[in-house]
């Protein structure tokens, strides 16, 4: 079974084909610049990348061109259309509603439109994409699989925010949580690992990349998480705030003379670790200047405390941990915060081993050998994981 991944924004579209019998990912690629003018780069395994800048004037020229480049006759990987046996689509924000993947009818197109106020920004163009692919390959099964259906496990008592009650029911304000595909991911690889059955086990995942998540997974279970009502919730970001005090926000908006909009931009695109060092929201060159920038160091400092915290706390929720696991772009790739965070947990069982640390990208067991809790690296691989729901709802 071959299925296409889609991965809509609002001006791109990130795509995979991927072989699902072989868990080959057949071609990968991205459309730039949709509405502006249009770029779609393809990259095919032991391939030249193929680019190609032609005018995609909406999501609908998208498709058909990522369609034109999957069954172009001399980069493409395969001969027809009809080889693409279903389309699974990331989709933000599943609300209340969606507590698991779906196949997309009539009624779920109206289901996801309810969910537009939850997520203004990113859901119109999961549903640009879907209609798009629809139009274009009428007749084959698409999914939807959504980034908060993993945490609709959560105890209402661990979703709830404390505000009048009122708030919950007439605009839906509670925790939803982010990253769910890849927390899910990940947990379930790490009880494959282990040699043990997932609903015994208490993993807490740290999605660290640019957004950044840390999730309790009791049993399986998502049983809390550190993003919220939106992505800005949790740990520091690369551009993001995370928790502060709620009213600085009114805070700001008297004394900086910020609107709505102003002290939204401020805590989303100009915080973080960014806003910190006022030198780059990429970790790269953060470990690259902390020798000699006491505010990189600090913007460091800030972050790995910040992940340690939620550690902590989330072994005091689930009673326990068994293991840990670091992924997405800074969990995978960097010993130095893998260090950072983990250093001081040995009087919970946490201990890394620092030769093992070394790696990078791969997966891996990094404990050391005295620790109780055990340390894994696991590389995420959310189109996997939308492909593997997409043939499972699709047969
Ligand atoms: P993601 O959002 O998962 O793609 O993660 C992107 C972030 O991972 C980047 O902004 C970097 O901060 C971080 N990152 C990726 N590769 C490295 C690396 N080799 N060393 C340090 N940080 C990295």
């Amino acid at each position: 079974m071959k299925i296409l991944v889609i991965n809509a924004g609002s001006s791109s579209l990130k795509y995979q084909f991927i072989d699902i019998d072989t868990k080959q990912v057949l071609a990968k690629g991205l459309c730039e610049r949709i509405g502006i003018d249009g770029k779609l780069t393809q990259k095919v395994s032991g391939r030249d990348n193929f680019v190609r800048e032609d005018a995609m004037k909406d999501h609908s020229d998208a498709i058909r061109m990522v369609i034109e480049a999957l069954t172009d006759k001399e980069v493409g990987v395969i001969s027809d259309m009809k080889e693409i046996d279903a389309v699974g689509h990331r989709v933000v924000h599943g609300g209340e509603i969606f507590s698991g993947s779906v196949m997309i009818d009539d009624a779920v197109m109206d289901a996801l439109q309810q969910c537009v106020p939850l997520a203004p920004l990113h859901n119109p163009a999961n549903i640009i994409g879907i209609e798009a692919c629809a139009k274009i390959m009428p007749g084959v099964p698409q999914v939807g699989v959504f980034d908060t259906a993993f945490h609709q496990t959560m105890p209402k008592k661990a979703y709830m925010y404390a505000l009048p009650y009122e708030m919950y029911e007439k605009h839906k304000i509670r925790r939803y949580g982010f990253h769910g595909t890849s927390h899910k991911y990940v947990s379930g690889r790490a009880a494959e690992m282990l040699g043990k059955n997932p609903e015994d086990l208490k993993i807490i995942t740290l999605h660290l990349g640019n957004g950044s998540s840390i999730t309790a997974v009791d049993g399986g279970k998502s049983v809390d998480t550190s993003m919220g009502f939106t992505p800005l919730a949790g740990v520091t970001m690369g551009t993001r705030c995370g928790d502060i005090d709620p009213a600085i926000v009114t805070f700001l908006m008297e004394n900086e003379g910020l609107d709505a909009k102003g002290v939204d931009a401020l805590m989303n695109k100009e915080s973080g670790v960014f806003g910190i060092s006022g030198l780059s929201s990429d970790f790269r060159d953060l470990e690259a200047a902390m020798d000699t920038d006491e505010k990189a160091k600090l913007a460091l400092d800030m972050f790995a405390y910040s992940v340690k915290r939620y550690v902590g706390a989330y072994a005091a929720a689930m009673g326990g941990v068994d293991a840990i696991v670091f992924t997405a772009g800074i969990g995978e790739n960097t010993a130095l915060m893998r260090a950072a965070i983990t250093e001081g947990l040995e009087f919970m069982g946490i201990k890394i081993d620092p030769e093992l640390n070394k790696i990078r990208g791969e997966e891996k067991d990094i404990s050391a050998a005295d620790a109780t809790v055990r340390t894994l690296v696991i590389p995420t691989d959310e189109e996997m994981m939308i492909a593997m729901d997409t043939a499972r709802l699709a047969k």
